[in-house]
């Protein structure tokens, strides 16, 4: 949807920004462009919607080749989110997410009332803040309106440039939440420029790391904490890359463990025999339908003889988490209710049970899946080990 080609850009005062930059976002994409300061992202997404000119080579969107497309004619097709947020002062916070519409010539109307419906999307309620004026407004305010206003004009490219960066850490984490959620449904075509490399891995499908005026590795985000291209990216992505990666590497089926299970209307006997058998010393609760009820301790069934049901006898999970989750989820439920293993479920559907060395297996394997080939031996896994 984005394609660079061999763009370099050289401003009038000799100083290289961007040289010979080649990389493509695909439609639906969120791409991360993030590095130190002055590595020439900014200039790069500039170049898309044509507030800088390449001194040499092409930017394609959609196909077609910016240089060709007028330029207020090609922003008015994308979403432009800039950390300053840039709201115009002296326009209420509702005119302000009109500005986009407005300009394509909408009937007022229309246009105030997808405005009305941006702000909600983004959680303000219009009726509340729709006629207050920017400095009428928080931090995190204010870049909500900044985001309901690049997406004003339903823009199939969104360009965003430090969006969340002036905030604090909290409000920050609930903006890229609910920015992502929104993506989850939009899947616009997003290039996403920051300098946080957490913000980076969160946020991003794929990110560019970026050194000076060139990108030193694009790539997963799994991939890039997990064979980092160089020592350039190694130092920019940080010693603890491991534990990073526990939040980018979702759990899948195939990581899970199936432990012993019993059903909540067996007799304690009966369970207990069997888990005897077995030799286990605990077993997962399930209903009649295969959903997760609690957990049972062999040593409770034994104790029971005669009497009673598992039900009777079955201690509440809490240590569980949904499919799909991160690891850095369920290694977080692990620590919280000092438990050696969590429950994975889909939906109220019990799917099997993630342990520590699942949860290291579930590592190398977004390693092994996302790196291309690079050995195993090659990946550090050092300082997940040191937890
Ligand atoms: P980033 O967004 O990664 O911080 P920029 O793209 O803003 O980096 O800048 C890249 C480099 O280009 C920096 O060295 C910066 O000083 C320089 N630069 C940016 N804009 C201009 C300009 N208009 N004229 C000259 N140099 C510029
Ligand atoms: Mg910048």
């Amino acid at each position: 949807m984005i394609r660079f080609e061999q763009v370099s850009k050289v401003y009038p005062d000799g100083t290289t920004a961007v040289d010979d930059l080649s990389f493509e976002v695909a439609e639906g994409e969120l791409v991360t462009l993030v590095g130190p300061s002055g590595c020439g992202k900014t200039t790069t997404m500039m170049m898309v919607n044509r507030l800088v000119e390449p001194t040499s080579g092409r930017v394609l969107v959609a196909g077609e080749d910016v240089s060709a497309v007028d330029p207020v004619e090609l922003r008015r097709r994308m979403g432009y989110v800039i950390q300053q947020v840039g709201l115009f002062p002296h326009r209420t916070v509702l005119d302000n997410t009109a500005t986009v519409p407005a300009l394509l010539g909408w009937k007022k109307a229309r246009a105030r009332a997808r405005a009305a419906e941006l702000l909600d999307l983004v959680g303000l309620d219009p009726a509340t803040y729709g006629a207050r004026y920017p400095a009428q407004l928080s931090g995190g305010q204010r870049q909500r309106v900044g985001v309901a206003r690049a997406l004003a004009a339903d823009p199939p490219v969104l360009l965003m440039d430090e969006p969340f960066g002036a905030v604090d850490p909290v409000v920050r984490e609930h903006l890229q939440n609910e920015f992502l959620r929104l993506q989850a449904s939009m899947r616009r075509t997003v290039l996403l420029v920051t300098h946080d490399i957490e913000e980076a891995v969160r946020m991003g499908d794929r990110i560019a790391v970026y050194g000076q005026g060139r990108i030193e590795q694009f790539d997963t985000p799994a991939a890039v904490l997990g064979t980092p291209a160089n020592s350039c990216v190694a130092r920019f992505v940080g010693a603890d890359r491991g534990l990073k990666r526990l939040s980018v590497t979702e759990i899948q089926p195939d990581d899970l463990e199936e432990p012993p299970v019993a059903r909540l209307d067996e007799t304690a006997a009966v369970a207990a025999a069997r888990m005897r058998a077995e030799g286990a010393r605990w077993a997962v609760v399930l209903n009649a339908a295969g959903e997760l009820h609690g957990w049972v301790s062999s040593e409770a069934l034994s104790l029971a003889g005669e009497q009673g049901t598992v039900g009777d006898l079955a201690r509440r999970m809490d240590a569980w988490v949904p499919v799909g989750a991160p690891l850095k989820q369920a290694f977080s439920e692990m620590l919280q209710h000092d438990a050696g293993w969590v429950a994975v479920l889909e939906g109220h559907r019990f799917l099997g049970v993630l342990t520590p060395s699942k949860l290291h297996e579930a590592l190398r394997r977004s390693v092994d899946a996302d790196a291309h080939g690079v050995g195993r031996a090659e990946v550090g896994f050092d300082s997940v080990a040191d937890v």
